[in-house]
């Protein structure tokens, strides 16, 4: 894996006086060779593939260590579970997601972007950061 994740990692962890534990270790690798919008069910059964030791409690607070140190973004589509997805070093998107198979499309628009700004200022509000998901059909399911 990437040194530069461990790294980010690890400085979080010693600023808030948690231990980096054998096991955050892999739930991070596991996580970082995930290519794709993760739940915590999902992470669990991929990392108990190498480590059956490794409980979902772990999972769970890793994915939180993950999110808070900025390695992770948490989404939660409404269908009862959150994911997680790569943040780190990674450029902002939206999503669109299908209703009735679960697909997750990433897109990003400038023109998008650029609206949510102009809307933004002209309420003479300044953006930290927003979520744009759109639900609907795939071309699969349509
Ligand atoms: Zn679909
Ligand atoms: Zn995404």
């Amino acid at each position: 894996m990437s040194s530069k994740e461990l790294q980010v990692l690890e400085d979080y962890i010693q600023q808030n006086n948690l231990k980096i534990t054998r096991q955050r270790r892999a739930v991070l690798n596991a996580f970082l060779e995930c290519e794709k919008h993760v739940s915590a069910e999902e992470l669990y059964r991929i990392v108990t593939q190498k480590d059956p030791k490794i409980g979902l409690a772990t999972v769970y607070r890793t994915l939180s260590l993950l999110t808070h140190s900025q390695l992770a973004s948490e989404l939660d589509f409404g269908d009862g579970q959150k994911r997680y997805e790569h943040r780190y070093m990674h450029s902002h998107h939206d999503h669109m997601i299908c209703t009735e198979c679960g697909k997750i499309i990433e897109f990003n628009h400038p023109l998008i972007e650029k609206f949510q700004e102009e809307v933004a200022s002209r309420n003479g509000f300044t953006i930290t950061s927003h979520k744009l998901d759109i639900f609907g059909l795939c071309s699969e399911c349509r």
